[in-house]
């Protein structure tokens, strides 16, 4: 890793920095969740992206390396990011070239082959899904040939690989697994891992998103609190997302994200790039900006970093914000191609 002088912070038209960035490495997912890749609509006749259209490894390291002195964290999603292959390959390339913390978003079923490589190329956090401990519940979310023993499993490795506090995130919906809440809540209670809800998103235009689907945050917090009493805790950093309530008892943490309710647009400071190439200041973007052909035609690294520095000056983004003033439908992109 060369060392030169750290880059000025890129701040957007709103004044936020440039912080995180996400990158989708798939398409592909091995669920079908309702919510996000709903089987009517990427059943066989799919066409997922090819082969040859995905960055490499050595491009997408390439194009992080020259935004290290920007960010404070990389976090690889997908689709389901452990089927790209070799994914632990480019967590060891990542690493190397940029010394940079990552996460990984994942369902979790392909941890127990995955997780040890993981930790050893130097992955420093895992985020695993797990939507409902139902048997029942999950399978009719999750719509695949995986059960909740699998993601347990998943996470089983996650600890013997050294992870710790992995969070797993739950999305809430509404006559779908809200009944699930408390039962992950009392699993998860004094595990070490952090169980974060999170508020149904209109993600995407295919899973028929309405706003009577969401079970709010203060709704999720009232019926743990319920059963299992709670109080607030500081939010450790602006730009966190989530957030975290501790047991009275002492038995550890559960956080919401209210990303519907409570948008946190105003410390946004994510730009995601699609396994094709495409850069989106927001995850409800409806047009992206190419690097794939600027880094495959041979730009030079101050080119590269003026088109992200451009593009990042320009962002107005705050979706969430306005989500309820906006005229609807606009096509927004689907969470499987952009990451969550
Ligand atoms: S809606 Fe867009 S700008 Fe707002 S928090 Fe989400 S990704 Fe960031």
């Amino acid at each position: 890793m060369s060392s030169g002088p750290p880059a000025p912070t890129f701040q957007d038209a709103l004044g936020r920095p440039l912080g995180d960035l996400r990158l989708s490495v798939t398409d592909r997912c091995n669920f079908r969740c309702r919510y996000c890749m709903p089987r009517e609509k990427f059943g066989p006749e799919h066409q997922f992206l090819p082969r040859a259209e995905l960055l490499s490894f050595e491009e997408l390291a390439h194009f992080v390396r020259l935004f290290r002195g920007q960010l404070s964290k990389v976090r690889l999603t997908g689709g389901e990011p452990l089927l790209r292959k070799d994914l632990p390959a480019l967590v060891r390339l990542l690493k190397r070239d940029t010394g940079l913390p990552l996460a990984l978003t994942t369902n979790g079923v392909l941890l127990p082959r995955f997780a040890a490589e993981l930790a050893d190329a130097g992955l420093d956090r895992l985020t695993v899904s797990l939507d409902a401990l139902d048997e029942a519940v999950f399978r009719r979310v999750t719509d695949a040939d995986y059960g909740v023993s699998d993601v347990l499993s998943g996470l089983a490795a996650a600890e013997r690989a050294g992870f710790s506090r992995v969070k797993v995130n739950c999305v809430v919906r509404r006559g779908h697994n809200e009944s699930e809440v408390v039962a992950l809540a009392r699993h998860f209670r004094g595990s070490g891992h952090v169980l974060r809800f999170i508020e149904y998103m209109d993600v995407g235009s295919t899973n028929g998103w309405s706003a009577a689907d969401v079970v709010s945050a203060a709704e999720i917090v009232a019926l743990i609190d319920r059963e299992l009493p709670l109080e607030p805790v500081e939010r450790a950093l602006p730009t966190d997302v989530a957030a975290r309530y501790r047991y009275r008892d002492g038995s550890g943490e559960v956080g919401v994200i209210a990303s519907v309710t409570q948008p946190f647009c105003g410390s946004c400071s994510r730009l995601r790039l699609s396994a094709d190439g495409q850069l989106y200041t927001c995850l409800f973007a409806t047009s992206g900006t190419d690097v794939r052909g600027p880094l495959r035609s041979g730009a030079s690294d101050d080119e590269l970093v003026d088109l992200v520095r451009q593009l990042w000056e320009r962002r107005v983004d705050r979706y969430s914000e306005q989500r309820t003033q906006l005229v609807m439908p606009r096509r927004r992109l689907e969470m499987s191609y952009l990451g969550g």
